[in-house]
């Protein structure tokens, strides 16, 4: 294979379109089980619903995109389904990393311990300390619960949390939670206009400088304590363009974020293909080869910043 060429001055990664079209497949999918919820957050990209899909057409789905590397479950929240036991169980033998995005908020001990061996790690949902997380998402001790759960089931956790005006003060006390449950990563990610957050007023996000500055603040504070929860955060910009697909509930593949152009089928994302009709394979290989780079970048942590 060819090498990765890697701009000092930018301290970016960039790929050949030779190296890019020897990959035949994404390398991690996302796929939403569901868009019901057991919350209501403020800024929830997936509130729009869809019905959900069968376990049966959850089996099709598994056998159309065999052979990606790393299949999320996400949703809405996967928990709430009835049959969810039972998806884990199917995929966890189907791919090769099974993760799990969930709120957390309804993973007892019993949930746990069967997760541990099943699931890879979790990625939870958590915006900030108690009052906090409570103003955009709530359930505060509810989540700490369920990631405690997790953790101590053996299961790998990170915490993800938007940049947002009400806690950007607080993120300090967040990456401290973070440590002390004994998470693996905290994730912070700039908030982008879906779903929910579309019929919000910007005004509650921060500017990209004071997004800069915080991150400047949780450095030097993390030199200084010496948290052990690695920190990363994402901007969306045109290096990370389209590099999630997501199989929505109807198994159409969406390319997200799409910020630049108003040619969206659904807020920030772009209709991509279906994969009740076509294979992984072959939505992959008609992707714009933008979208392609930014999904390997991105998955091969080139496009993630580390605090
Ligand atoms: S952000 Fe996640 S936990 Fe919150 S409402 Fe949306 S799907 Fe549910």
């Amino acid at each position: 294979m060819e090498k990765v060429d890697f701009d000092i001055e930018t301290q970016d990664f960039f790929y050949s379109d030779k190296l890019v079209n020897e990959i035949k497949q994404p390398l991690s999918l996302t796929v939403q089980v569901t868009r019901r919820c057991n919350l209501c957050c403020k800024w929830c990209s997936e509130a729009k619903q869809i019905k959900d899909p069968t376990f049966d057409d959850l089996k099709f789905l598994a056998d159309q995109i065999k052979g990606t590397r790393r299949v999320y479950i996400s949703g809405g929240e996967p928990l709430v389904r009835k049959d969810f036991v039972k998806i884990v169980d199917y995929y966890s033998k189907k791919f090769q990393v099974l993760a799990l995005l969930t709120n957390a908020i309804s993973i007892d001990e019993k949930m746990a311990k069967f997760l541990k061996g099943k699931i890879k790690y979790a990625k939870v949902g958590l915006d900030g300390p108690r009052s906090i997380n409570n103003f955009t998402r709530g359930h505060y001790d509810e989540a700490v619960r369920g990631i405690k759960n997790l953790i101590n089931a053996g299961i790998d956790v990170s915490i993800s949390a938007m940049f947002l005006k009400s806690n950007l003060p607080y993120l300090d006390k967040l990456a401290q939670i973070a440590d002390t449950l004994d998470t693996k990563q905290l994730k912070l990610i700039e908030p982008v206009r879906r779903g929910r957050s579309s019929n919000f007023s910007m005004a509650g996000v921060p500017k990209k400088s004071e997004i800069k500055k915080k991150i400047k603040e949780l450095k030097i504070l993390k030199d200084k304590v010496g948290w052990n929860t690695k920190i990363e955060y994402t901007f969306w910009d045109k290096k990370t363009k389209g590099y999630s697909l997501l199989v929505y509930p109807n198994f159409e593949v969406h390319a997200w974020p799409i910020l630049d152009t108003k040619e969206t089928s659904d807020d920030t994302s772009v209709l991509v293909g279906n994969l009740y009709k076509q294979s992984i394979q072959e939505i992959w290989s008609n992707l714009p080869i933008e979208f392609r780079k930014s999904h390997i970048a991105k998955y091969t942590g080139m496009a993630m910043r580390k605090i």
